[in-house]
């Protein structure tokens, strides 16, 4: 049960916290449900419907339009699983989806319309898997996001990472540095053990300058001293950051919270999601003003992800 101090789960409650008129065309029983931190949602400018932070989570009327390149599982997550909540796709690394609860119901979500499976025996299958599978060398926990979990289930996953000495790399995926660091805050003592035996990497999924704020700086400075690389990755959505001005501002704003930009990801088309498509045209030719007005390690990586290819694929590569 979530703490409603803390959340918002009714749409009106949101809006009228936001002083935006429930008038504005949002779909009022979404399939994918509603729901963000109030941390997030004090970021979002009052009184704008426009406001990119809204945007990323307020469900619209257009998720309900069919598209046929919109599908239910647009990177095959569905092949790569080895067991239930472990997933194989690229070479020596796995991908954990350790919980299907996150901290803020992202409309463009690609697992948005997956059927999560019971991952109470994930503790057991995880250990079984790893002592069969010596070649994984880092392990990736997501979700959902992984800080979703009660501090006590994601120890014990973590136990088990530890009695496998093949694994070198811990990667943690969450949005949690900007959703709800305090919540994050809490999980820190458990993460500064486990670079002893390991090498950490945190990846924060920020994607507008407008979403970073003093407790993002102050988490991700802590994550930094105990140890961890900070990288982030971003979706280029239409309406939200699909202008050089924006994504230039939120490559120097990571940069001064610590955090180097990582990937720029085109959109995964999940069903629902059509309305945030850029096309690949503008996509490079956003990447390129990147390319021009920042140093080299300040410019993400624009890909996109092709359900069974070995790797990310770089947009430069298709054209
Ligand atoms: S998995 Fe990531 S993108 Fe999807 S809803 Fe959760 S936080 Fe958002």
């Amino acid at each position: 049960m979530q703490n409603s101090s803390l959340y918002f789960n009714k749409i009106e409650d949101f809006l009228d916290f936001l002083e935006i008129p429930s008038l504005i065309h949002y779909d009022t029983s979404p399939n994918f449900s509603f729901f963000t931190t109030k941390h997030y949602a004090k970021k979002i400018q009052k009184g704008n419907p426009f406001d990119p932070l809204l945007l990323q989570i307020l469900p619209q009327k257009q998720e309900l339009e069919k598209h046929d390149q919109f599908i239910k599982d647009p990177v095959g997550d569905k092949a790569a699983v080895q067991k239930s909540g472990i997933l194989k796709k690229y070479k020596s690394r796995a991908l954990l989806l350790s919980t299907r609860a996150c901290s803020l119901n992202c409309r463009f979500c690609f697992r948005r319309n997956l059927e999560h499976e019971n991952y109470n025996e994930l503790s057991s299958q995880l250990d079984q898997w790893l002592a069969q599978n010596t070649d994984i060398e880092e392990l990736i926990f997501s979700g959902g996001d992984p800080f979703s979990l009660p501090t006590q289930s994601l120890k014990n996953l973590l136990d088990i990472c530890k009695k496998h000495t093949h694994l070198k790399i811990l990667r943690f995926h969450s949005r949690y540095p900007i959703t709800d660091p305090q919540k994050l805050q809490s999980f820190l003592p458990l993460l500064s053990t486990l670079l002893k035996n390991h090498q950490g990497v945190f990846v924060s999924h920020v994607n507008h300058a407008q979403e970073l704020d003093q407790a993002s700086f102050e988490i991700f400075k802590n994550l930094q001293s105990m140890g961890y690389t900070l990288l982030n990755q971003s979706v280029l959505l239409k309406g939200i950051n699909d202008q050089a001005n924006s994504l230039i501002e939120l490559s120097k704003k990571l940069f001064s919270q610590g955090v180097l930009p990582y990937y720029l990801h085109q959109l995964d088309k999940a069903e629902g999601t059509s309305h945030f498509e850029v096309s690949d045209e503008k996509a490079l030719q956003l990447h390129q003003k990147l390319m021009e007005a920042l140093p080299g390690y300040l410019v993400p990586k624009l890909v996109r992800e092709i359900a069974g290819e070995a790797h990310k694929t770089p947009l430069y590569s298709q054209i």
